[in-house]
């Protein structure tokens, strides 16, 4: 090894010193405790004085400093000791040679580990493992592996290090393989090892291999252990088995915060938002404090639900717990307020600490995205340039939406090739759909088709279905029904594409086609997601969907959005009856029209909050146009600012304008 040489110069360095007398004289046991304890302590200096005068020639007493060298990670001392060692004869001793190697191998020594390893006379399966440990520590996988495939005779620690590694360096399936080659030589893992192929499941999102490990772990006894139940309620987590996840967690004897968080986490990250939120509830009646994981968890939660007075409380509580000037927590409350509607307390938040944290950053940089803010973005992105703070894809990716939510079509051209000749990084997918959604939305459809077939990685149903809105705005009704073919390829229980295709034969008063789309969609049983529109006041959610009356002042909306339709139509309001999918009569289609859950919602909110406070109405698919013209108009004859965040971005409405300059 090329350590070697490095090695014999430094053995030669010390036996040209001194030889010590060979103290044979008994320790007295009170010494012997003092310095035992002041290595625990970690006071080294103290330790080695007390080693040097009179406790060195007690040879079982060098582990004890060796020990004391890796937390303070001294590699001074241990080399000290190591020439100690040679002089006093104790180089052949195992129990202390081991010791040293492990002091180099936790010290990130592993050129001097490797040769004293070679040079060891008795080494063990210990050894080994301690070497091992050593490469895998400090990120050499392949010489921890060459170590492995050399060694004479393994034991379960050298198993469940190597398992553990190669997990741990996203070689998922090969630590399993170990881990299964490991059962059968009827070898015992332990809880690490547990916890390691758990992750590796979960990585994989093996569903299969998880149940076989959760079966493996019963047998062994192991499900009662605290952080083996955690790792197998993340693997069903992870794997979508929400219900699994949450079977395991109940049947824990105890939980502590990492189990908590696994559920919350695992609800939030499945689409269950409320769930997560309810957990945090239960969590915090129980007596655990949440950490700066569970706030991360449950305010992206509160992004996800658009539920500003819930991420306001938890706020103020992660303030109480003392986790808001962690850089993942402002990152969550930068987008939560975005999310919600609220940019100025997104800035507030990003600006509260001087930091230059890059994931902090691009945090507010998609936050001025999404509310339409594109020069903003940009300035910000420049500063970061100026600021010398590293930039990856996830900025660029922010970058890039800001400008689309801007219509900045040119200067994303130019952040696009920054990105990707200055900076050479990789764009993903995303990057390509945003530059599609630009060239698409600027009425450029034969160059957004053209670098969608130019593109080095595969097109997906988004990137499709986005080139498919921009047919739509666009008006080009055969190459929309070509996109929509690939759409359907990809995704063919999705519902957009039919609407967007029957959207626009509708809108050319197309009916046959219309009907054509219709009848396939029933063919396939693809039923169209239902538009919901939700607003919160007092801390409760009010959900509404179209032909919904299930609330309980239903009579009251209905006849307050009748007033207020009438009253925009005298001020200019015409119904958008295009946009209604179905070919019924015009006043049904109007009925249909003045129905849409957003329009409910904002009936409801009007109805609910007299003052003259904004309105925040958040709807899971796109505004339709109608709605977006009908809400100009009620926002100037109410005097109100109504915000609504659609699922792609942020309308301000306010005296009839919005905005997005209908620009979304
Ligand atoms: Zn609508
Ligand atoms: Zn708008």
């Amino acid at each position: 090894m090329h350590g070697q040489r490095a090695f014999s110069k430094f053995c030669s360095f010390h036996t040209a010193l001194h030889s010590f007398c060979e103290k044979t004289s008994k320790i007295p046991s009170k010494s012997r405790e003092d310095f035992i304890s002041l290595c625990s302590i970690g006071s080294l200096k103290e330790a080695f004085k007390r080693f040097q005068s009179e406790i060195w020639s007690d040879p079982s007493l060098f582990s004890h400093l060796l020990q004391a060298c890796i937390p303070k990670q001294s590699l001074s001392l241990a080399k000290q000791l190591h020439s100690l060692i040679i002089t006093s004869g104790s180089s052949s001793d195992r129990f202390i040679s081991n010791h040293l190697l492990n002091v180099y191998a936790k010290c990130g020594q592993l050129t001097m580990a490797a040769a004293l390893f070679d040079v060891m006379p008795r080494k063990n399966v210990m050894s080994s493992n301690i070497l091992i440990g050593g490469f895998i520590q400090n990120g050499d996988l392949e010489l921890a592996q060459k170590v492995f495939h050399e060694m004479p005779e393994r034991n379960v620690a050298t198993w469940n290090a190597m398992v553990t590694g190669l997990i741990q360096f996203g070689l998922n399936e090969d630590g399993l393989d170990l881990f299964y080659q490991m059962q059968r030589l009827g070898l015992q893992p332990d809880e690490f090892t547990l916890g390691s192929v758990l992750r590796g499941s979960a990585g994989l999102k093996r569903t299969e291999s998880g149940q076989q490990i959760h079966t493996y772990i019963i047998k062994s006894g192991f499900h009662s252990n605290l952080c083996v139940g955690s790792s197998l309620a993340h693997m069903y987590m992870k794997c979508g088995c929400v219900k699994e996840g949450e079977q395991v967690f109940a049947g824990m004897p105890v939980h502590n915060v990492v189990a908590c968080n696994t559920v919350i986490a695992g609800r939030a990250q499945n689409g269950d938002a409320e769930g997560a939120l309810d957990q945090f509830n239960l969590m915090k009646l129980t007596g655990f404090r949440p950490d700066q994981i569970t706030f991360v968890s449950i305010i992206s939660s509160c992004s996800e639900l658009a539920t500003l007075g819930q991420g306001q409380q938890v706020h103020a509580q992660a303030i109480k717990a003392g986790a808001d000037s962690e850089v993942s927590v402002r990152s969550s409350l930068v987008n939560m307020y975005s999310k919600c509607g609220c940019l100025d307390d997104s800035k507030r938040a990003f600006l509260e600490y001087e930091d230059l944290d890059i994931v902090l950053w691009s945090s507010m940089i998609s936050a001025y995205g999404f509310h339409g803010h594109g020069q903003e973005a940009i300035g910000l992105f420049e500063r970061m340039e100026n600021e010398g703070i590293e930039l990856n894809d996830v900025t660029f990716l922010g970058l890039l939406y800001a400008c689309c939510h801007s219509g900045l079509k040119e200067q994303a051209a130019e952040f696009f090739k920054l990105m990707t000749e200055k900076y050479e990084l990789q764009p993903r997918l995303e990057h390509y759909t945003c530059m599609v959604d630009l060239l698409g939305r600027s009425g450029c459809l034969d160059e957004a088709e053209a670098l969608i077939r130019s593109m080095p990685v595969k097109p997906d149903a988004v990137i499709w279905k986005t080139l498919l809105s921009a047919c739509k705005i666009h008006r080009n009704a055969e190459m929309a029904s070509r996109i929509a073919e690939h759409v359907l390829r990809l995704d063919p229980g999705d519902s957009a594409p039919y609407v967007l295709l029957s959207n626009i034969h509708a809108s050319e008063k197309k009916w046959g086609d219309v009907t054509e789309v219709r009848r396939a969609m029933r063919e396939r049983k693809v039923k169209k997601e239902p538009g919901i529109s939700w607003f919160e006041v007092k801390n409760q959610v009010h959900q509404f969907c179209m032909g919904d009356q299930s609330h309980p002042k239903w009579r009251e909306i209905d006849a307050y959005l009748k007033e207020l339709m009438a009253e925009i139509k005298e001020h200019g309001y015409v119904p958008d009856t295009a946009s209604v999918l179905h070919d019924m009569e015009v006043e049904e289609k109007e009925h249909s029209l003045a129905h849409h859950s957003e329009k409910l919602a904002i009936a409801f909110a009007l109805l609910s909050i007299p003052s003259k406070a904004p309105i925040r109405i958040m709807k899971n698919l796109r505004v339709c146009n109608d709605c977006h013209v009908a809400i100009k108009f009620i926002s100037k004859i109410t005097v109100r600012e109504i915000i609504v965040r659609d699922a792609s971005r942020f309308h301000h409405f306010k005296d009839g304008e919005c905005s997005c300059s209908d620009y979304w």
